[in-house]
C-alpha cells in the first residue's frame, strides 16, 4: 500500500442503506473514467468543485443510476490529488455496481479499489495533513462520545501537532546553540552558562510535562477505562449500569481496536467511555460449544486481565454467596476490586464508601438512585480523570509512549548539563533523540512500517 501510486477507487460511505452513497476515486487519470461512466451531452464537462447532476451509465449506455459527480482537481483536494465523487442512491447493490463500473472504465489507468485508510495515507503523503490530524480522522470516525468526537475534530484542525511543532522547534533552538559550541570545544565549558541552556532545557521539560498530562486526560476520553463486571443474577448488574449511565445513552459497542467475540458495552460517565466485561457472559470453557467460542472465551478472559478495575455487585441484604467467592477466584489478583453493596434500601445501611487496603467497598441502591455519586467519582478517580479545564488533547497510546520517551531523553539531558564536566556531545544527542521522538507524533521521522500498521486500522473509503 505505501508503494503503488495508481489511481484508486471505493465506496467512502457506510455499508448498508441510506439516502445517498458515494463512491470516491483519486489519482491520475481520472478525467477518462469520468467521461466514461458520467452521461455528459456534447462539449460539457464537469467543473471543479461544482455538483452535476447526471447519469451513471453502463459501457452499453444503459443507466445504472442518477446522481451527482463532483471534480476537485489535485491539489485541492482531500488526498491531494486529482478526486472524483459520485453521488448516488445509498443502496449496497447500486454502490456496488457504480464501483464495479468504474474500475471497468479504469482499467487502462490502472484503477484498482483503495485500501483501508488509503485515501488518508494519501492525504499525509501529500502534505494535506500530518500523521496525528491523519489518525484524528479515524478517531472522529471511531469516536464513541461527544467529547472524544469533539477532541478529534480539534486534533484534526490541528491543535495537538501544532503545540508539538512548538516543542520541536524550541528543541531545534537549543539544539543549534549546542551545535554550534561542538565546533568550537575550547568554549564547551562556558556554554552551558553563557547561553542558559539549562533554563531554556528546563522551560521545554516544563512545556512537555504540562502536554503529556494533558494528552494523557485525551487518552482517556479516547480509549476510556476498562471495568469488568462480575456479580450473580439478580443482585442488580443492569440497573446499576443503567443508573450508572444516568441519561447519557448506553452506546453498546465493543471494545476499540477488538475482535466482536468479547462481551463488552460501553456506558460513559462524564463524557469517559467506561467499557464493561460482563463475566455474566463468559461462560465455562468446558461448556463451550466450539473452538472459535472458546477461543473467545480466552479472549475475554485476556481483556479481564488487561482491566482496570473489577466491579463487584453484591446485594447487601443478602451478604456473598459460595458462586460469589468462585467466581473473584477466577478474577486477576492484580486488578484492583471494588465491591458493590447494591440494594441498601432494603438493609438498612446507609450510602457510603469505605477505603480498605486491598479493596473498596460501596454501599449504593441503584434503583433509589442512593450512593451512585460515591461510584461515579470512585470510577473516575480510577481512571485518573482530573477535570482542570485545561485543553486537553486526544492522544494516542502511541502519542503518550512517543511524548514520554522524549521526557526521559530531556531528563537525560538536563543530568548530564549538571555534571561537573558535562558532556556536550552527549547532551547534543539526547536532544537530537528528544526531537525524532516527537517528530514521529506528526510523521517527520516514521517508518513505513509503522505508517502501515495506522492506516491499516482505517475503515476502506477513508
Ligand atoms: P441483574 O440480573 O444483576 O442484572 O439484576 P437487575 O438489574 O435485573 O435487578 C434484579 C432485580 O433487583 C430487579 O427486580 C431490580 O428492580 C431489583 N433491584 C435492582 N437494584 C435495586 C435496589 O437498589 N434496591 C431494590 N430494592 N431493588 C433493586
Amino acid at each position: 500500500m505505501l508503494s503503488d501510486a495508481s489511481p484508486i477507487a471505493a465506496i467512502a460511505t457506510a455499508p448498508g442503506r441510506g439516502g445517498i452513497g458515494v463512491v470516491r476515486l483519486s489519482g491520475k487519470g481520472l478525467m477518462l473514467v469520468a467521461r466514461a461512466v458520467c452521461r455528459l451531452s456534447d462539449g460539457q464537462s464537469l467543473q471543479p468543485r461544482h455538483a452535476t447532476y447526471l447519469d451513471f451509465i453502463n459501457a452499453d449506455g444503459g443507466v445504472i443510476d442518477s446522481g451527482l459527480a463532483i471534480w476537485f482537481p489535485g491539489p485541492h483536494s482531500y488526498t491531494g490529488e486529482d478526486v472524483l465523487e459520485l453521488q448516488g442512491h445509498g443502496g449496497p447493490v447500486v454502490m456496488q455496481m457504480l464501483l464495479n463500473r468504474c474500475i471497468e472504465a479504469g482499467q487502462s489507468i490502472n484503477l484498482r479499489l483503495a485500501d483501508p485508510g488509503e485515501f488518508t495515507y494519501r492525504a499525509f503523503q501529500n502534505d494535506k495533513m500530518d500523521l496525528a490530524q491523519a489518525e484524528a480522522v479515524s478517531d472522529l470516525i471511531e469516536a464513541s462520545t461527544e467529547a472524544a468526537a469533539k477532541l478529534a475534530s480539534q486534533s484534526l484542525s490541528g491543535a495537538f501537532s501544532q503545540i508539538i511543532h512548538q516543542l520541536v522547534q524550541q528543541l531545534i533552538q537549543l539544539r543549534t546553540l549546542v551545535e554550534a559550541t561542538l565546533d568550537f570545544p575550547e568554549e564547551e565549558i562556558e556554554f552551558l552558562e553563557k547561553s542558559d541552556a539549562r533554563g531554556k532545557l528546563h522551560v521545554l521539560r516544563e512545556t512537555l510535562d504540562n502536554v503529556i498530562a494533558q494528552a494523557a486526560q485525551g487518552a482517556l476520553l479516547r480509549d476510556g477505562l476498562k471495568v469488568v463486571l462480575a456479580g450473580q443474577p439478580n443482585v442488580g448488574k443492569s440497573s446499576l449500569l443503567n443508573a450508572l449511565a444516568g441519561s447519557d445513552i448506553a452506546i453498546v459497542t465493543p471494545i476499540a481496536g477488538t475482535t466482536r467475540d468479547k462481551i463488552t458495552e460501553t456506558i460513559q460517565v462524564e463524557g469517559i467511555p467506561i467499557n464493561i466485561i460482563d463475566t455474566a457472559g463468559i461462560r465455562n470453557d468446558a461448556e463451550a460449544d466450539g473452538e472459535v467460542e472458546r477461543i473467545g472465551i480466552s479472549r475475554t478472559w485476556a481483556a479481564v486481565e488487561q482491566a482496570d478495575v473489577v466491579l463487584h455487585i453484591l446485594d447487601a441484604s443478602r451478604g456473598p454467596t459460595r458462586a460469589d467467592e468462585e467466581i473473584l477466584s477466577r478474577l486477576p489478583m492484580h486488578v484492583p476490586l471494588l465491591r458493590v453493596w447494591n440494594k441498601i434500601d432494603l438493609s438498612g445501611h446507609k450510602p457510603s464508601i469505605d477505603v480498605e487496603t486491598d479493596v473498596t467497598h460501596i454501599y449504593l441502591s441503584a434503583s433509589e438512585k442512593l450512593g451512585m455519586d460515591l461510584l461515579r467519582k470512585e470510577l473516575l478517580r480510577i481512571a485518573g480523570w482530573q477535570q482542570t479545564g485545561e485543553s486537553i488533547y486526544l492522544a494516542r497510546e502511541r502519542h503518550l509512549l512517543a511524548l514520554k520517551a522524549a521526557q526521559a531523553n530531556l531528563q537525560t539531558a538536563a543530568d548530564l548539563a549538571n555534571q561537573r564536566d558535562s558532556a556536550l556531545d552527549l547532551f547534543a544527542e539526547e536532544l537530537r533523540l528528544a526531537q525524532e521522538r516527537l517528530g514521529s507524533i506528526t510523521g517527520a521521522f516514521t517508518s513505513d512500517d509503522l505508517l502501515g500498521v495506522i492506516f491499516s486500522r482505517f475503515c476502506i473509503g477513508k
